[in-house]
């Protein structure tokens, strides 16, 4: 699939736009969902430009998942819930709206429904507060 260069999730990488950074490394980045579906909903980008998981190099996808993984620890370890929901969705068909590849880690507490996709914006200084909790449990 092509790649827009100049996607929100690019523009992030850039440093043209602002995010909420939780983890990075050479290969990936970790940053808050400004519209969380639960608090502490944290986005993972590989940082090579793909669209989807299927444009993606099978180099890049290891090391995003392996990012996932480590926020997915450090999520559920600050947030204390039982459960972790991880999505990827691929191409607008399947839900998709900004078209750089992602992971969602979002905590999910029993008996709890998540909130709406991309639905309503956060508080900043809540998801700041937050972002400092998951850094403070990442292994
Ligand atoms: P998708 O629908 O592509 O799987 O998910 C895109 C996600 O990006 C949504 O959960 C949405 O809330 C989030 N999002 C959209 N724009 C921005 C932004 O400018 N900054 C951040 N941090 N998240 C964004």
């Amino acid at each position: 699939m092509v790649y827009d260069n100049n996607n929100i999730f690019a523009k992030i990488l850039r440093g043209e736009l602002p995010c909420i950074k939780v983890f990075e490394d050479d290969r990936t980045l970790a940053f808050m969902d400004i519209m969380p579906q639960a608090d502490g909903h944290v986005l993972i980008i590989p940082k090579e430009p793909a669209v989807t998981l299927l444009d993606l190099s099978e180099e890049g996808a290891v090391a995003a998942i392996r990012t996932t993984r480590r926020i997915a620890i450090a999520v559920k370890k600050a947030l204390g819930v039982e459960g972790i929901h991880v999505a990827q969705l691929n191409g607008a068909a399947a839900g998709q709206t900004v078209p750089h590849i992602h992971f969602h880690v979002i905590p999910h507490a029993a008996g709890t429904v998540l909130r709406m996709h991309a639905a309503e914006r956060a508080d900043e200084n809540s998801l700041k507060a937050m972002a400092e909790r998951i850094k403070a449990c990442l292994d």
